[in-house]
């Protein structure tokens, strides 16, 4: 189960995920809206934020989401909401710790996103604002977030800064979720559709595919669809995936007469 929206992950290069806290209540503002690109409330819903994650390849124009000073061009922010009133030494949590559920949601978070824009799991690539100023050397003047965990105070920030990292490692290698589907698109005639990725081969669900193009399915049985594609008819092999019909790119693209190119970077297959 993926938890971003595919439409929240614009294709660009990003180099880093860098993981927050708002020191905020459990809801997002519209005032925390502005400064990351996904927020995390309290029981794990997803808030995206106003910026695109694409507003930050660059931040030349001044339009980007201001998530961790010196360090946002390339920088994906993704934050918790929480935190408000949270004191570092002594540590005092305030009156909205930060909850485990919000933790486990922003490791899934960012392997997601490591998974598609192909960011590697290391301390200068997936970190924690508090360990900008460490592993980056970009002084972050005593920011501390999302260091120390309310459920676990004893933890060092190291120790926390590589759990974080461990649990995006483990989320990433789907030990337990091995049904996740890689995101990717087909784009043919102008228009957009999910693909699913199975054994190596990508196919796409064909009736959605059809009425968006104005085709018309004729048949559809034993494994074989007839689909009208203005004056001719295309016979396909077609294979059931979670229930519904779906053909294989490749045979799409063969069956059209047309060219078909892989973007690894993009995760975009274009048929024509
Ligand atoms: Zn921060």
């Amino acid at each position: 189960m993926t938890l971003i929206p595919r439409d929240w992950l614009p294709a660009c290069s990003m180099k880093r995920v860098i993981c927050h806290w708002t020191a905020g209540g459990y809801k997002a503002t519209s005032l925390d809206r502005a400064h990351y690109h996904i927020l995390i409330e309290d029981d794990g819903n997803l808030v995206r934020g106003t910026h695109s994650i694409a507003d930050n390849v660059s931040t030349g124009d001044g339009v980007y989401a201001a998530h961790t000073r010196g360090c946002n061009t390339g920088s994906i922010g993704v934050t918790v909401c929480c935190m408000a009133g949270a004191q570092a030494q002594p540590f005092q949590p305030g009156s909205y710790p930060m909850t485990q559920k919000q933790w486990e949601t922003m490791a899934q978070v960012v392997a997601e996103l490591c998974r598609f824009y192909e960011i590697p799991v290391t301390p200068q690539t997936v970190l924690g604002h508090g360990e900008v100023e460490t592993y980056l050397g970009i002084p972050q003047h005593g920011k501390w977030d999302p260091m120390v965990l309310p459920w676990s105070p004893g933890m060092s920030r190291t120790q926390v800064g590589n759990h974080l990292r461990a649990l995006v490692q483990k989320a990433l290698s789907g030990g337990d979720t091995p049904e996740t589907p890689s995101p990717a698109t087909l784009q043919v005639a102008g228009k957009s559709f999910p693909v699913v990725l199975l054994n190596e081969a990508a196919y796409v669900a064909i009736r959605p595919l059809a009425e968006s193009l104005g085709w018309t399915i004729k048949s559809a049985t034993g494994g074989q669809v007839k689909v009208q594609a203005e004056d001719r008819v295309l016979t396909l092999a077609s294979t059931l995936v979670g229930g519904k019909g779906h053909v294989a790119c490749r045979d799409l693209a063969q069956a059209l007469g047309l060219a078909i190119e892989w973007d690894a970077s993009t995760r975009t297959i274009t048929i024509g």
